[in-house]
């Protein structure tokens, strides 16, 4: 057998050397399924057979995902792999016209999807996309001989879109080799043990729910139980009830799902101590949940990154997770590094500057961005986060803002524009905007600022209309938890909106 996809190599071999080693317990507690790394290849084999001959699919062509956490989207992506695919998982939270967007500038060549997303895949597959049930992936029995082409370790791989600034998704495209040195990354950060098991709840469109955990465990050979999504309930029962030695070792959480366990009956009487450590990121934690894990004997430590990075770049060990609360941690052993001024130049030691990082764990570019990148993409292999932070003396991190306009909000961004380029043509408005105001249990929410216009659809505009609309635009997470009606927005000399004291204006509201 001769596998020259880097990532199928891996999983053949593990199949060889540990077959019987569980790879994936798929399913909410008490309703699971196990496959071994046998079970998992054999799959992996299936599913590539009826990709390449029930589908015809090319190197290059994109597969699109849209479900809910599944065992065979694990299967699906090392399939895609062997064949020089590009697995595209869709963030199923999106509104239909955002996933037309979506789906619009990548156009993949098929979709996948579960039950409970086949109304979505019925409209989307209206404008001529073919879409196929995923249980319809393993219906065909494995091939013989497969001829697999020949797959460049700098292949792409994986195409995962994040809200651009402009409003506009951003499709960052990951190679195998990307996705590999993020693997060692995670590694570096987990110290992985052949003991451990992962819990994976977070969902896998997402790099943070795809790459800081569930891919570089299977890849090291580590065990992995995978909900088909979070539930604060079906985490505890998995963390603390059976036999010690099946119980998960590590998990990963985000502000909004760590609360949500904090604040669960069972969280107090639960038996925590198969842990080693849990992992967080996706946006600044308030320290009073990490001393509550702290507080019960679970480290938690930090994975810094974005969908562009990989995502894992900066590490905060489990070691040094209670001494050094609150910061993101250091690079990893092959990132680089920098915090700049508006200019671009290194700021000193101790001074704030805007993220930069390069490394092999960078995407290779967005999806048809010019070959030359620029200030959107990677420039001469850097990537400028957005982020604001400042290194302490001993060079760790301290993530301390965002020179961007993003809100994140229960981990998912957002970025004003999305919300506004969906009212850009909506009568009766002068102007709108969207700004983030803190919240305590998403982090922050979206508010709506919104000015009428003189005329008489402007005195008729209301709020439950402009609600109504959105609700037909956009992802749910998206929707302003609060609209405000301002007679004008404050602005600068140059007419831009001063949001700094929008904010002060609105929180007075
Ligand atoms: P995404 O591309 O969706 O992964 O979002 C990336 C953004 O999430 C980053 O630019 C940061 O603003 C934020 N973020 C991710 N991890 C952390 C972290 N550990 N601490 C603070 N902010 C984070």
């Amino acid at each position: 057998m001769s596998e020259s996809s880097k990532i199928a190599q891996r999983f053949w071999e593990l199949a060889n050397k540990q077959p019987e080693k569980l790879a994936i317990q798929f399913g909410m507690p008490g309703q699971t399924e196990d496959f071994d790394f046998a079970k998992f290849w054999r799959r992996v084999e299936r599913v590539t057979g009826h990709l390449q001959m029930t589908h015809a699919l090319e190197v290059g062509q994109r597969v699109a995902w849209l479900g809910l956490n599944h065992e065979l989207q694990l299967v699906s992506l090392v399939a895609c792999a062997r064949l020089g695919l590009i697995f595209m998982p869709l963030n199923f939270r999106l509104a239909l016209p955002e996933l037309q967007t979506v789906l619009q500038d990548a156009m993949p060549s098929i979709l996948i999807h579960d039950e409970m997303h086949t109304e979505a895949a019925n409209s989307l597959s209206k404008e001529g996309l073919p879409c196929c049930r995923l249980e319809s992936l393993i219906h065909t029995s494995s091939p013989k001989h497969l001829a697999l082409p020949v797959i460049n370790e700098a292949s792409d791989v994986l195409l995962v879109y994040t809200s651009g600034t402009t409003g506009l998704p951003k499709g960052a495209v990951h190679t195998q080799v990307g996705l590999l040195a993020n693997a060692k990354a995670s590694d570096e950060a987990h110290a992985f043990k052949a003991t451990d098991i992962v819990l994976s709840t977070l969902p896998l469109f997402h790099v943070g729910g795809l790459c800081i955990q569930t891919l570089p465990a299977l890849l090291k050979g580590v065990s992995v139980h995978l909900h088909p999504r979070f539930d604060a309930h079906a985490w505890l029962t998995d963390v603390s009830k059976g036999e010690l030695a099946k119980r998960p070792t590590l998990s990963l959480l985000v502000p909004a799902t760590m609360r949500a366990v904090l604040e669960h009956a069972q969280w107090v009487s639960a038996d925590l101590k198969s842990l080693r450590g849990i992992m967080a990121g996706s946006s600044t934690l308030p320290l009073a949940y990490l001393e509550t894990f702290h507080a019960r004997g679970v480290p938690v430590g930090q994975i810094y990154g974005t969908t562009e990075t990989g995502p894992v770049s900066v590490i905060l060990k489990f070691q040094d997770a209670i001494q050094r609360m609150g910061f993101a941690g250091w690079p990893h052993a092959k990132l680089e590094l920098q915090l700049t001024d508006s200019d671009g130049r290194e700021v000193n030691q101790g001074a704030i500057g805007e993220v930069r990082v390069r490394g092999a764990n960078l995407m290779r570019a967005y999806w048809r961005a010019a070959p030359q990148g620029g200030d959107e993409g990677l420039n001469d292999g850097w990537f400028c986060t957005g982020d604001m932070g400042y290194l302490d003396v001993d060079g760790c991190l301290q993530i301390v803002g965002r020179n961007k306009d993003m809100i994140i909000s229960g981990g998912e961004n957002i970025y004003p524009a999305e919300i506004e380029n969906a009212l850009a043509t909506f009568p009766g408005l002068s102007e709108c905007t969207v700004v983030g105001l803190p919240d305590e249990r998403w982090g922050e929410v979206p508010v709506l600022v919104l000015v009428r216009a003189s005329s008489v659809a402007g005195r008729q505009l209301t709020e439950a209309a402009v609600k109504t609309h959105l609700e037909a635009q956009i992802a749910r997470f998206k929707l302003p938890r609060r609209v405000v009606f301002l007679d004008e927005l404050p602005k600068s000399a140059l007419g831009k909106v001063q949001k700094p004291i929008l904010m002060k204006q609105i929180s007075r509201h």
